[in-house]
C-alpha cells in the first residue's frame, strides 16, 4: 500500500472538486484530488456540456428543416441529413477537449490527481483502490465532492431500453420514439433536443406543468414550443411500467394508457452519492450532507461542497463553494453569502431565474412586478424569435432588485447581467438609467426596469 499525506484532500473531480483542488494548489496548499472515473464529473462529461452539445446540434439541424421560417428570409435549402455518429464524435471530442484542459489546469496548479475510488476510513484518512495499487492517504483537511447520481423509480429501474441521461447523451443512434419521463429541466432539454432531430417524443409529467420548479407565466413559452415541435405531453400522469416496447401510464383521472416507445428515459432528479461516507456518521440534511454557510460539514476539518450538499444542484454552485472551501482551509474568512444563484434551462426557448420570483418576493412584502415582451424587441424581431419576455420583481418601497426571470431564445447569456445587478444591490433605477447596446436581447431588462418605474419606452 503507498502511504500519502496532504494538507487537503478532496474526493470527487466534477465542478466542485476539481475547482477546489486548482484553487488550492494556486494557494500553495498541497492538495491530492480523488477521481473514481473522469476528470470533470458529471457536468464535463455526462452533464452540462454533453447535453448543451447535443441541443445546438439538435437546434442547427431543425432549423434547416423550418421550411417557413428559412422562406420568410428567402432562403430555400435541400433536406439536411443526420449522421449521428459525427454528431457524436463532435459532441465527445468537445468532451475530451475540456477534461483534458482540467487535468492541465490542475496539473498547472500542482494538484496530485489519482485515479480511483477512494473509500474513507476516518475523517483524515482514505484509501483508494487504483489501477497503480492501493493507496492510504492521510490529509489535515477532507472535501467532500461525490456528486449526484440520476435518481430512479421504483416502477422503471435502469437498464434495457430504459434509460438515465447518461445513456441518451451517449446513444449511438437516435430512437423513432422516446418517453421521457419528467417534464424538469434535463428530461425537456434532452425531450427538445432528439425532438428536433427527428424523433417522435412524448413527455410525461406527474405535476400538472412543465418545468414545475418555475411558475406558469415563465413557463407557457415552453409549454406551447413543445406542441409546436410535435412533442405529446401527459400531465398530472404517472409512468407505472415498460414491458416490451410498451409504457404503462395512469392519467390523473384514473385512466389507463399504453404507449409505444423505443426507450425510456427516466429523469426526476438527481441523488446525492453518499455511498462510502456511512464512516463518518455526517449530520445529514435529509439524504443530503448537512453544511453550514462555509460548507463545513458536522465534522471538524470536514468540508462538503457542491451536489452531495443539495439545492440548487449546479454545477457553477459547486464550483462557487470549491473555491471557498479552499481559500478557508488557506486562512481567509469566507461565507457563501451570495445574494442568488442564477438557474437556466436550455429548453427552447430557454429560462433564467436568478433570485426571488414573484410569489416568493411577495411573501415578504410590497412589490413591483414589470416585463418587457420580446414581441417589441427589435433583436428578438431579426432572430426570428419574438416569443418570450424579460421580467423584474423589486421591492415598492425602495425599487431594489429582488429577483429576474426571462425565457426566450438565448436569455441563458443575460444570466449575468440579472446576477451582477443583484449581486451589486442594484435598483429599478440603476437598471433603467444603464445605456443598454442597441440591438440586444438586454434591452428588454433596461426596458423592464422602466416598465417597473411606470414609463416603459417601447411598450
Ligand atoms: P459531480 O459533477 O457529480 O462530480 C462528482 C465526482 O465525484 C464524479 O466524477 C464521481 O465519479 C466522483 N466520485 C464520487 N464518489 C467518489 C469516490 N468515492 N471516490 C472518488 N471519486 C468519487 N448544471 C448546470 O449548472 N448547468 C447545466 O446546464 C447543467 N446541465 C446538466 C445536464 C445533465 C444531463 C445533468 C445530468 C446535469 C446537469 N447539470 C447542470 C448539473 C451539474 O452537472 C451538477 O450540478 C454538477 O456536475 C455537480 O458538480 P459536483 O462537483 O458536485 O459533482
Amino acid at each position: 500500500m503507498n502511504e500519502l499525506s496532504c494538507k487537503v484532500l478532496i474526493i470527487g473531480g466534477g465542478p466542485g472538486g476539481y475547482v477546489c483542488a486548482i484553487k488550492a494548489g494556486q494557494l500553495g496548499l498541497d492538495a491530492i484530488l480523488v477521481e473514481a472515473e473522469r476528470i470533470g464529473g458529471t457536468c464535463l462529461n455526462v452533464g452540462c456540456i454533453p447535453s448543451k452539445a447535443l441541443i445546438h446540434a439538435a437546434e442547427t439541424f431543425h432549423g434547416q428543416t423550418d421550411e417557413a421560417a428559412l422562406a420568410a428570409m428567402g432562403i430555400a435549402a435541400a433536406a439536411p441529413r443526420l449522421d449521428y455518429a459525427k454528431t457524436v464524435a463532435w459532441k465527445d471530442g468537445i468532451v475530451s477537449r475540456l477534461t483534458t484542459g482540467v487535468g492541465g489546469l490542475l496539473k498547472k496548479a500542482g494538484v496530485r490527481s489519482l485515479r480511483g475510488r477512494a473509500a474513507l476510513v476516518d475523517g483524515k484518512t482514505a484509501v483508494v483502490a487504483a489501477d497503480t495499487g492501493q493507496s492510504r492517504i492521510r490529509c489535515e483537511h477532507l472535501v467532500i465532492a461525490t456528486g449526484s447520481e440520476p435518481a430512479t423509480l421504483p416502477a422503471l429501474s435502469f437498464g434495457g431500453d430504459v434509460i438515465s441521461s447518461t445513456e441518451a447523451l451517449a446513444l449511438r443512434a437516435p430512437p423513432r420514439t422516446l418517453a421521457v419521463i419528467g417534464a424538469g429541466y434535463i428530461g425537456l432539454e434532452l425531450g427538445m433536443a432528439f425532438a428536433k432531430l427527428g424523433v417522435e417524443v412524448t413527455v410525461v409529467e406527474a405535476l400538472g406543468r412543465v418545468l414545475p420548479l418555475y411558475d406558469a407565466e415563465l413557463t407557457a413559452p415552453v409549454a406551447r414550443r413543445l406542441g409546436d415541435l410535435g412533442v405529446k405531453l401527459y400531465l398530472n400522469a404517472r409512468a407505472e411500467g415498460f414491458a416490451q416496447g410498451e409504457l404503462r401510464l395512469t392519467r390523473g383521472d384514473g385512466a389507463e394508457l399504453k404507449l409505444k416507445a423505443d426507450k425510456v428515459l427516466v429523469a426526476v432528479g438527481r441523488r446525492p452519492r453518499t455511498q462510502g461516507l456511512e464512516s463518518l456518521d455526517l449530520a445529514m440534511s435529509g439524504p443530503f450532507l448537512r453544511i453550514d454557510e462555509r460548507c463545513a460539514t458536522s465534522m471538524r476539518n470536514v468540508w462538503a461542497i457542491g451536489d452531495v450538499t443539495g439545492e440548487p444542484m449546479l454545477a457553477h454552485r459547486a464550483s462557487a463553494q470549491g473555491e471557498m472551501v479552499a481559500e478557508i482551509i488557506c486562512g481567509k474568512k469566507r461565507a457563501f453569502d451570495h445574494v442568488a444563484i442564477p438557474a437556466v434551462t436550455f429548453t427552447d426557448p430557454e429560462v433564467v431565474s436568478v433570485g426571488l420570483s414573484p410569489e416568493a418576493a411577495r411573501a415578504k412584502g410590497e412589490i413591483r412586478v414589470a416585463m418587457f415582451p420580446f414581441r417589441a424587441s427589435g433583436r428578438a424581431l431579426t432572430l426570428q424569435r419574438d416569443d418570450g419576455f424579460v421580467r423584474v420583481v423589486a421591492r415598492a418601497d425602495n425599487h431594489v432588485v429582488l429577483g429576474v426571470q426571462a425565457v426566450g431564445a438565448g436569455v441563458s447569456e443575460l444570466s449575468a447581467a440579472f446576477a451582477l445587478a443583484l449581486e451589486m444591490g442594484a435598483r429599478l433605477e440603476d437598471v433603467a438609467a444603464t445605456i443598454h447596446a442597441h440591438p440586444t436581447l438586454s434591452e428588454a431588462f433596461n426596458e423592464a426596469a422602466h416598465a417597473g418605474l411606470g414609463h416603459a419606452l417601447h411598450i
